[in-house]
């Protein structure tokens, strides 16, 4: 251990104890949401950690095993709440067994079992390192789905180093035989360890901040880029990811394939059974093309009774065979209040190099899907490249 970094232990703990109230004090006003039970965990993990500092100065100085049994149940509370913020963040349901056992079963050990209160900073550290190191696979392996694989990296490595810190105190006691194991005892060789849940906590507790910005983030983008009643993406998601699959599909050489449909003679169906009703047909014509087989790469509502294919690696005659099966499949799965099937029309054109991109594709389908509604609706037509046009 070098000497050099035998530093001021009170002024270190001082600092530290600030900066704990700092964020319990910051961070619920950044972040708390009555509607949102994970950030009212997260806070409660921070109040709980003003709570275990306030435990465990008393706990070190007179080593009242009462006092080390609080701090024992408030410092495992912290990781208990803070993994269950996590959990729900994933959607997942918070099993409270698993929360309520890890500071159970540390007070219950420190206060049952006949130990010392130099010892029970073992128990503690135990269960802290078993709580910690779970947290940080978890997250590893369940946070990349629901934030940034940058954040869910960050607040892995906040929960591993605070394991290497909890787990040094098991360690030294093992192999040094060393047994005065509080981190604000004084004792140099805790300088390593203090630092270590230092970093750990305040890189857990800024991952969750970038955490709950991902997420919002993630709603923004849903709401900017999904239809609500139907749940396909929209124009604007059409055009951005189209243009990518175009200039992909271009680069390599591979059939890109577009197609407009336009639900037939549709405001009737508003007219005569109510608007409720066309709001039915119109999301199970979205739950028809999105689970379509094969699947579209991007299928779209670009507003109204309008929708959008893009299919990659099919061309037009192919894509044309997948849109009569999917005509088929639409009248056999709705029917109207009469009885009756909700038909459609659509165009398919297929890129060439005279096409410079989605926005001339869309307009090619478009014109395409305008002959077919003049040539009687019901019906798919394949508009050719150039000049001419076929059926
Ligand atoms: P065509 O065969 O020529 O396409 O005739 P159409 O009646 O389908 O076309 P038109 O453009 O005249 O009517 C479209 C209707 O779609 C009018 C509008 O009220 C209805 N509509 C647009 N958006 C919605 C919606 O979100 N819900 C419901 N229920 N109706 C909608
Ligand atoms: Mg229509
Ligand atoms: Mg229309």
């Amino acid at each position: 251990m070098s000497t050099a970094l035998e530093l001021d232990m009170p002024t270190l703990v001082v600092a530290r104890i600030v900066s704990i109230i700092v964020f319990a004090i910051a961070v619920p006003i950044m972040t708390l949401r009555r509607d949102r039970p994970e950030t009212i965990m997260f806070c409660l993990a921070l109040l709980m950690a003003v709570f275990s500092w306030a435990a465990v100065i008393p706990a070190v100085l007179t080593r009242n095993i009462f006092l080390v049994a609080i701090y024992g149940g408030c410092v495992t509370s912290i990781i208990a709440l803070q993994w269950a913020a996590v959990v729900a963040m994933t959607g997942r349901r918070v099993h409270r067994a698993w929360f309520i056992t890890p500071p159970v079963s540390a007070v219950a050990a420190i206060l049952l079992l006949p130990i010392t209160a130099e010892q029970s900073a073992i128990v503690i550290a135990v269960v802290l390192s078993a709580q910690l190191g779970a947290a940080a696979v978890f997250v590893l392996i369940h946070g990349r789905q629901v934030v940034r694989p940058s954040t869910a990296v960050l607040l892995a490595m906040g929960y591993s180093v605070s394991f290497v810190s909890a787990m040094s105190r098991p360690a030294e006691a093992v192999f040094l035989g060393r047994i005065d194991l509080y981190a604000i005892s004084g004792d140099p060789s805790n300088t390593w360890p203090f630092f270590a849940s230092y970093i750990g906590t305040t890189l857990i507790t800024l991952s969750w901040l970038a955490a709950l910005k991902d997420r919002a983030e993630a709603r923004l983008a849903e709401l900017a880029f999904r239809d609500e009643l139907t749940g396909l993406v929209n124009r604007r998601a059409l055009h951005e990811g189209g243009s990518k699959l175009w200039h992909q599909s271009m680069g390599q050489g591979t059939a890109f394939t577009f197609v407009a449909l336009d639900l037939d003679f549709f405001k009737q169906v508003n007219d005569r059974w109510g608007h409720d009703e066309g709001d039915r047909v119109l999301a199970a014509f979205g739950a028809t093309i999105s689970d379509a087989k094969p699947k579209p790469a991007i299928a779209a509502r670009m507003g109204g009774e309008e929708f959008c294919l893009i299919y990659q690696g099919a061309d037009a005659n192919t894509v044309h065979g997948f849109v009569e099966r999917l005509r088929d499949e639409f009248a056999a799965g709705l029917r109207l209040p009469d009885g009756a099937p909700v038909r459609f029309s659509a165009g398919i054109v297929q890129s060439t190099d005279a096409d410079d991109g989605i926005n001339s594709l869309y307009r090619r389908a478009d014109q395409t899907l305008y002959e077919a509604k003049a040539s009687g609706r019901d019906c798919a037509i394949i508009g050719l490249p150039q000049q001419g046009r076929a059926a």
